[in-house]
């Protein structure tokens, strides 16, 4: 197989070479005639004409050898370098291997055609490595979380299988299967609707609808949990104001900062939710005086599987912010964080308002 390259690669070779020469001699042919004809119209003695003919022929064959060879160097270091480069890389790509960059200078007289396709393709490369450890990320990710409740369920499941178990322990671990499988199935739920959102194949159901009321019945659906943690509930909701999004989807954003307000705030401590209309916005604000977030774990907090705090891992999976997210982006709107570690967070909402309250 390589005998057979080489082969051709030589075949290459002199084929091209012979392409000069064949050039080569018809140039000088052409000029040489040239050279006769005007010798010949000047009345010149026919040995001087035939010696600078001859003089001539050699001269061009000389010049165009040295422009071809001034011409094939250029060629190599502009145009086959560049060329077999990019060659290279589209190859490794192809095979997989994201951390190839092509090395390249300002070429002399500013950027060509291949200064471009080499930038492009460098950006191409770092934006795949990108999504590639995006993807690493997330398999190790869903796969750890999947992981905790499957041994949790294992493990109580063997311990159920000694038949001399009390039964009130029997219960206890029967209730911490059910908790772990409720887990698993959330983080699947989330997982899917994620993707979902992610890859565009929820078309979101716009409607005019009304946010306020909207806004009280996702709160009242967390009556339980506030109610055995004691939490003082304040509300502060502007009345009838509409806005024009997806309901189901906006449903999933409030139930999320309600549920991380409640889960990261203390026993007794305090939620408000507050829905304010102005001009051309709603901004819906959900605080509370929990253990608040730091500046750096602030900037993770929105990156799927992020939990900044380990301790209530058991009560999340790190997917209701990114979720929240990118709903929000779909709908157009924004979404802030207002917080300071041991003081509270405060969620910021902006959406566009629906100007009328009829519907
Ligand atoms: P989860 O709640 O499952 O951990 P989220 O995506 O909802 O995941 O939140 C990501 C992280 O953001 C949380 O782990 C927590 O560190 C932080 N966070 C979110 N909401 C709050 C809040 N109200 N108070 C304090 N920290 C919060």
């Amino acid at each position: 197989m390589k005998k057979e390259q080489q082969e051709k690669k030589i075949v290459r070779i002199l084929f091209s070479v012979w392409k000069y020469i064949v050039f080569f001699l018809l140039i000088s042919f052409v000029v040489t005639c040239s050279m006769l004809l005007f010798f010949d119209g000047m009345d010149v003695p026919e040995e001087i004409a035939r010696a600078n003919s001859l003089i001539t022929f050699v001269n061009i064959i000389f010049l165009s050898f040295i422009f071809s060879l001034l011409d094939s160097i250029r060629r190599k270091y502009k145009v086959e370098r560049p060329l077999k480069q990019i060659l290279d890389a589209t190859h490794q790509i192809t095979e997989g291997d994201f951390r190839v960059r092509i090395e390249h200078g300002d070429s002399f007289g500013g950027k060509n055609e291949f200064d471009v396709i080499i930038e492009n393709l460098n950006k191409m490369a770092e934006e795949l490595s990108g999504i590639e450890t995006l993807r690493t990320d997330f398999i190790a990710n869903v796969s750890h979380e999947l992981k905790t409740p499957l041994s949790v369920i294992h493990s109580y499941a063997t311990m159920l299988q000694n038949t001399e178990l009390p039964s009130h322990k029997r219960m206890e671990y029967a209730k911490t299967i059910t908790e772990a499988s409720r887990r698993l199935s959330d983080l699947i739920t989330n997982i899917l609707k994620l993707s979902k959102l992610e890859n565009q194949q929820i078309y979101p159901d716009t409607q005019k609808y009304n946010l306020s009321e909207q806004l009280c019945e996702c709160l009242l659906g967390f009556e339980n949990i506030w109610e055995k943690k004691g939490l003082e509930i304040k509300t502060d909701i502007d009345e009838d104001v509409m806005v024009k999004a997806d309901a189901e989807l906006l449903t999933l954003v409030w139930n999320n900062l309600f549920s991380n307000a409640m889960k990261f705030t203390e026993d007794n401590g305090k939620v408000v939710v507050a829905l304010k209309a102005e001009d051309e916005f709603v901004l819906v604000r959900v605080s509370d005086d929990g253990c608040g977030i730091s500046p750096e774990i602030g900037q993770h907090i929105f990156e799927k599987f992020y939990q900044g705090d380990k301790s209530h891992s058991m009560q999340g999976n790190g997917l209701g912010l990114a979720l929240v997210k990118r709903v929000i982006d779909i709908m157009g709107g924004e979404i802030f964080v207002e917080s300071a570690l041991g003081r509270g967070s405060t969620f910021i909402v902006k959406l566009r308002r629906e100007s009328s309250a009829t519907i």
